[in-house]
């Protein structure tokens, strides 16, 4: 058995699985995908002390960085369940196999819900963004829409207004459904204009990049263009915990629900990163908190009796 099981191979499970396999202990990282939402980003402009990179560049750093150190990694491999036990908490694959451990770390991070109409995955990356705090800046002077008006859409909204010339909101309701705090603070910002009742039916662009979308007026019913450079879809982040329901404590959003050292709601079992209810998700709060959860994870190890 492994002393720490890493699932995730993202910015948290490979920061997870340095920290454990530094301190000398049986350490193995599964993942569907190592590198995670990394691998889907250009411009990384925030990871600090490296003043620009790139996804797959960052990506393949992370992976070189776990590699250097005596680390099991089992890359395309999906787990689908967790079996907590008093002795080892056992994780199955989708393969079939089945790996035991004496500590886990969950860190399967979370994907972006999508509009899923045509241009989106296109122009994702080309305009279509999905982080207000990675990608805002890009925008400095231009025209952007924040699609959604809960609380992430909304502070989207007013977060990107202060850098950009103009933030158009646009709301599928007939009504915001952020606090009303950020409502009172959004109307009062002189280059925001908030549309409700507005599908967003497509994304335009010129093959190159984003030049305007296509939203219906689902009381009229009739479509509008708007001419603008960026889109930040908020719609929601889900986290990849569906196949952790019923055994780990999971916020109604679906957020692993952590304590300040990491610790799930199941004994041995800690998590990090976007998968869990850590506020602000980025890469280097991932990798913080993957450090974190190996750092209490190898705590755990020497408390328990087991050699
Ligand atoms: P992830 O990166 O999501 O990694 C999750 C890992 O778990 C992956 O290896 C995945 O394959 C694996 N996994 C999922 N489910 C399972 C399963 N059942 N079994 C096994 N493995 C599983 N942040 C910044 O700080 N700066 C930026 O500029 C920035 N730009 C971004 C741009 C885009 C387009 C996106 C999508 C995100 C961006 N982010 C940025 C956010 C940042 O990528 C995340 O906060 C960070 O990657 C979270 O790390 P994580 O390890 O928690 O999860």
């Amino acid at each position: 058995p492994y002393d720490v099981l890493v699932v995730g191979g993202g910015p948290a499970g490979a920061a997870a699985a340095i920290y454990a396999a530094r301190k000398g202990i049986r350490t193995g990282v599964a993942a569907e995908r190592f590198g995670g939402q990394v691998l889907d980003t250009m411009a990384i402009e925030n990871f600090i002390s490296v003043q620009e990179t790139e996804g797959p560049k960052l990506a393949a750093a992370l992976e070189q960085h776990v590699r250097s150190y005596d680390v099991d990694i089992m890359n395309l491999q999906r787990a689908e369940k967790l079996i907590p036990g008093q002795q080892h908490v056992e994780v199955q694959l989708a393969n079939g196999a089945s790996l035991k451990a004496r500590t886990v770390i969950l860190s399967t991070g979370a994907r972006w819900r999508q509009m899923n109409v045509p241009g989106e995955n296109e122009y994702r990356n080309k305009g279509v963004a999905y982080c207000p705090h990675c990608d805002g800046p890009l925008f400095k002077g231009k025209r952007v829409a924040v699609i959604g008006g809960g609380n992430s859409g909304v502070e989207a909204a007013i977060d990107l207004a202060g850098i950009v010339s103009h933030v158009t909101l646009l709301e599928f309701d007939s009504q915001l459904r952020a606090d009303a705090v950020l409502q009172r603070k959004l109307h009062s910002l002189p280059n925001v204009r908030v549309i409700t009742s507005a599908q967003t039916t497509e994304v335009l662009g010129d093959g190159q990049k984003v030049t305007g979308l296509v939203y219906k007026d689902r009381v009229g019913h009739d479509d509008h263009r708007l001419e603008l450079e960026g889109i930040f879809v908020q719609i929601g982040l889900l986290p990849n915990t569906e196949w952790l329901k019923g055994t780990v404590a999971l916020s109604p959003r679906g957020e692993i629900e952590v304590d300040a050292h990491g610790r799930t709601s199941v004994p041995a079992v800690f998590a990090a990163g976007d998968a869990t209810t850590v506020p602000y998700k980025q890469i280097v709060i991932a990798m913080g908190e993957g450090s974190k959860a190996a750092l209490s994870a190898f705590d755990h190890l020497i408390r328990s009796s087991a050699p």
